[in-house]
């Protein structure tokens, strides 16, 4: 019997990492388990999530993870990767014949310095990939060093969806999810990966290209979440939820309508009144959306021209006259901000009146333009300590640990720039001034 251990690290960055599922995980777990009869192979998910990093609990959690031929990891954020690396190391101390692969976005844009914690690399999709690996390990050959596949070469749109029984029910349903809506039993999905634009501090868009799940497989996945686990609402966590070919996004409000489901989502400001309303009509409660910035320069700045304010406030308009709830997201610390962009910022949300609002900082991203070519942008410093890299600032206290892991030239392209402490005081002073209107969650 050949035996897999998907590991899923702490999510140290999140407040209740619980909240949300470790998707990705899950769905190549699947994909091993359906490519192998329960004789051969064997796959489980050890998960970390909710355990402190760096903290005695995780080691000895650490400690405790059985013996395995084969440990992979999927490291969608690079805020992750260090503990990954070091999960990997005292697994590897601890089971020397072991091997270790992982995948996963970080492992895409930093794919040199994972070499060097890993037996081998997977770049791009992994369902073909992590076979491969499992294949030759079985076979008692050797790992070639990295695993590569274009993402266009492995279509996401029938591909099975994630089995949830890798983890108890309490991992992978809650009502945390939906708690603004009174708490019907919740989990999150993705009925795409991928993203078509190329805004300069995201990686988010990988695969640069909207790979679409077929209606079929849709409606199969929820109603696998209704009948085993009594789900009544999903998160959408598509970078774009509302697909810009009204066609495709008919399919999946189709889909959520059918089953009853409520629903919330990330979506882009281009997404059409006649979307939005269908949006309503198939469940969808909430929208989240990337404004970014009240800055227009800013947004030249990050190539994110294509949304004009027209554009954010005409989306607005439209979710409100058909009952979506908006969540803003807005992200401090972006080259080229004017001095009173706080001020300017609470002045947009007190005359756009949006119910939530996501403030973020600024991350430079391991890939993302703005990483690969700093001094384009300002930058002077970007902390390679990925244990710093969270974006998540000051929404419930004034305390934050990490974030803001960069400094600005004194003197950018664009004129003066904020010191590191300058944008905490930005974000600090928005976030208290949600916080008192009940706007974050
Ligand atoms: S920020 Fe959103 S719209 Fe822009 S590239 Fe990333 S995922 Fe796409």
């Amino acid at each position: 019997m050949y035996t897999i251990s998907f590991i899923v690290p702490s999510w140290h960055y999140w407040v209740n990492p619980l909240k949300h599922q470790p998707y990705w995980e899950l769905y190549y777990a699947t994909n091993l388990r359906k490519s192998y009869s329960a004789n051969e192979v064997t796959v489980n998910l050890e998960d970390f999530r909710g355990t402190a990093k760096q903290s005695k609990d995780l080691l000895d959690a650490v400690k405790k993870v059985p013996e395995r031929n084969l440990y992979l990891y999927w490291i969608f954020k690079s805020g992750d990767a260090m503990e990954v690396y070091s999960i990997a190391k005292i697994l590897k101390e601890m089971y020397p014949n072991s091997k270790h692969v992982a995948g996963g976005t970080h492992v895409d844009m930093c794919t040199s310095e994972c070499l060097e914690h890993f037996d081998a690399v997977v770049v791009g999709p992994g369902e073909i990939s992590f076979r491969k690996v499992v294949d030759s390990l079985r076979s008692g050959g050797s790992l070639e060093k990295a695993y590569q596949q274009k993402y266009l070469e492995v279509p996401f749109k029938d591909t099975p969806y994630p089995q949830r029984d890798f983890l108890p029910i309490e991992k992978i349903v809650n009502k945390e999810l939906f708690s603004q809506y009174g708490g019907p039993t919740g989990t999150l999905v993705y009925f795409s990966r991928g993203c078509i634009y190329h805004c300069a501090f995201c990686v988010y868009n990988n695969p640069n290209l909207l790979q679409v799940r077929g209606p079929e497989m849709m409606r199969a996945e929820l109603a696998y979440l209704k009948e085993n686990y009594k789900i009544e609402a999903v998160l959408l966590k598509d970078e774009v939820a509302i697909h810009p070919n009204s066609k495709i996004s008919m399919m999946t409000f189709q889909a959520l309508g059918e089953a009853g489901m409520l629903w919330r989502g990330q979506t882009t400001s281009r997404a059409s009144y006649d979307q939005l309303k269908m949006a309503k009509e198939s469940g969808c409660l909430e929208l989240a959306v990337g404004v970014e910035t009240v800055d227009d320069k800013v947004m030249e700045i990050i190539d994110k021209r294509w949304q004009s304010e027209k554009q954010i406030r005409d989306f607005m308009d439209n979710c409100k006259k058909v009952g979506i709830k908006i969540k803003i997201c807005f992200i401090f610390g972006l080259p080229g901000e004017s001095q009173d962009i706080a001020e300017k910022t609470i002045r947009f949300l007190e005359g756009t009146q949006p119910e939530f609002v996501s403030l973020s900082g600024f991350c430079p991203i391991p890939g993302s333009p703005m990483f690969k070519d700093p001094k384009r942008y300002g930058i002077k410093f970007i902390d390679k300590n990925w244990d710093k890299h969270a974006h998540l600032l000051y929404r419930f206290s004034n305390e934050e640990e990490v974030g803001l892991p960069f400094e600005y030239e004194k003197v950018t392209p664009w004129g003066p720039s904020f010191s590191r402490e300058q944008i905490s005081d930005n974000i600090r002073q928005v976030q208290r001034w949600l916080e008192a209107r009940g706007m974050i969650y």
